[in-house]
This record gives C-alpha cells, sequence and structure tokens, in this order.
C-alpha cells in the first residue's frame, strides 16, 4: 500500500465548468521534488467510516515545491465526488513522484506538446518549469477542447505567448453556432500538425489526453516519418 503524507487543500480555483484547479499544501512544509510531466497519487481519507480512494493526477506546477497544483476535471465518479465539495484546509494523502511521462530537460531546444482537454497539466509544469530555468525553448503547443468555454488557463497560455518563446494553438473540436469561437477547430490531425508546425520533425513531441488522442496522434506522427523514439506519451480517462 502506497503510504502519503499529509497535504491541505490551499487553494480551489474554477478553471472551467468541469476543471477546477486544486492547490494541496504538504502539511510539514517540506518540498517534494519532481520531473516535469510526472504525476501523484492522491488519496481521500474518511477517518470515521475508514473509506480510502486514491487516483493518479499529474502534477501543472514546476518543481521543486511544497505545494502541488493539480487540474481535475469533476466527473463525479468515486474520487472526484468526495472534490465536489472540498474545502480549503481539507486533509488529503500525497504520495509522489511518479511516472514515465518526463520533460526531458537535456532536449529542450524545440518541442511540440499536443494536450487533450485535462492533458494540458503535466505541460503546465513543463512550461512553467522551462520559465523558471530561463531554458531558450522554442515550443508549439497544440491544445484540443471540446468547446470554447473548457480552455483551461487560458490566461496563463496568452502569458507564456508574450513572455516566453512557446505559442498555443487551440482547436475546438465541437463548435456550435454562436459561441464566438473564431480560432482553429477540429480534432488534431496530421494536416493541422503539418499547418502550424512545419519544423515538427526537427521537436521532440509529447503527447497527452485521453487514449483515442493519444493512439491517433502517434501513429499521425509515426505516419508523417517522426521516429517513434523522439514521441513520448500519457494517457487517462476517455
Ligand atoms: C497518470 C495519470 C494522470 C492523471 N492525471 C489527471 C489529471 O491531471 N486530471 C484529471 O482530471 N484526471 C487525471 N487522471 C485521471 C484520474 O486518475 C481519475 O481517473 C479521474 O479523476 C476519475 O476518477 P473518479 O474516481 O472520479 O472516477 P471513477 O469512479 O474511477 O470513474 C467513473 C467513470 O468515469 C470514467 N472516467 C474516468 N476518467 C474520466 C475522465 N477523465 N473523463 C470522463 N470519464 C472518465 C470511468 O471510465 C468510469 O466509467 C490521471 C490518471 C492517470 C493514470
Amino acid at each position: 500500500m502506497i503510504v502519503g503524507k499529509p497535504y491541505l487543500i490551499s487553494e480551489i480555483t474554477k478553471c472551467t465548468p468541469t476543471v477546477t484547479s486544486f492547490k494541496f499544501k504538504a502539511e510539514d512544509g517540506t518540498s517534494i521534488d519532481f520531473v516535469p510531466g510526472m504525476f501523484a497519487m492522491v488519496e481521500y481519507r474518511n477517518e470515521g467510516t475508514g473509506e480510502r480512494i486514491s487516483r493518479a493526477f499529474s502534477i501543472a506546477n514546476a518543481p521543486p515545491s511544497s505545494t502541488l497544483e493539480f487540474l481535475i476535471s469533476l466527473i463525479h465518479g468515486k474520487f472526484t465526488s468526495k472534490l465536489d465539495t472540498a474545502k480549503v484546509n481539507d486533509r488529503y494523502y500525497i504520495s509522489a513522484p511518479y511516472g514515465q511521462f518526463k520533460f526531458d530537460v537535456n532536449n529542450k531546444d524545440k518541442l511540440l506538446f499536443l494536450a487533450g482537454g485535462t492533458g494540458i497539466a503535466p505541460f503546465m509544469s513543463m512550461i512553467k518549469h522551462i520559465e523558471g530555468i530561463k531554458a531558450e525553448t522554442n515550443c508549439k503547443v497544440i491544445y484540443s477542447v471540446k468547446f470554447p468555454d473548457e480552455i483551461i488557463q487560458k490566461e496563463e497560455l496568452e502569458r507564456f505567448k508574450q513572455d516566453l518563446d512557446i505559442e498555443t494553438i487551440v482547436t475546438v473540436t465541437r463548435p456550435k453556432e454562436g459561441d464566438g469561437w473564431t480560432g482553429e477547430k477540429g480534432h488534431v490531425d496530421a494536416t493541422m500538425i503539418q499547418k502550424y508546425v512545419p519544423d515538427f520533425k526537427d521537436r521532440v513531441s509529447y503527447i497527452c489526453g485521453p487514449p483515442a488522442f493519444v493512439k491517433a496522434l502517434k501513429a499521425a506522427l509515426v505516419g508523417l516519418g517522426v521516429d517513434e523514439k523522439e514521441i513520448k506519451a500519457e494517457m487517462w480517462g476517455e
């Protein structure tokens, strides 16, 4: 059994109608180090009933830190329904870091990030790390959301474009009449990658999102001649 350390919720911020940012601060104030892209196991415990549920969440802030931020889609499942009613100062137990979806700091000059939905979370950690270490990274992000109001941390993404050499192209897969969306529409595919990132072959590619998204884009990149070894991927949800 994984035994986590106690953390208290320090901030809850609604990002979109379905996704909320939760910040957890280590009760003992100690920092943990991790490689951007890695995830944590977050455990809910009810001391009264003995109920325990834990789930994996990608860390969305830069290392090292005594606070961990997660961007969580509140789907009212077993774990996320606990978060529906969570309050600042609630105690959860967190163990970290885990995973092989790791940002390679030695290969950070030209990157392509492909994100679907909450799959933007590990990229937030990577980008904030790039900012923190002042790396001269040229990074293109193609970010797929169903609806325009589902863009997570939109202002941050716009700031990265202003302050860093990191541009995000958002594509909306379910545009609706009257939603005001004038940007890119439709699923990310080989044509979209070639359109916005013509030098994709010179980049290390990272993909994160639902399984269908990750599988399709891995196949698209390989179909375009990208070496599979240059592609890192993480998937969850449906
Ligand atoms: C490495 C890793 C990193 C992850 N990082 C994140 C993250 O940053 N943010 C995040 O929100 N989630 C993330 N997840 C998913 C998370 O661990 C949970 O699976 C998710 O929060 C649902 O848990 P639940 O107990 O509420 O739902 P459950 O009770 O386990 O599931 C309820 C139902 O919802 C379906 N379901 C599960 N996930 C989704 C989903 N995302 N969308 C729609 N339906 C779903 C299940 O198939 C099931 O039918 C990550 C998973 C992994 C493995």
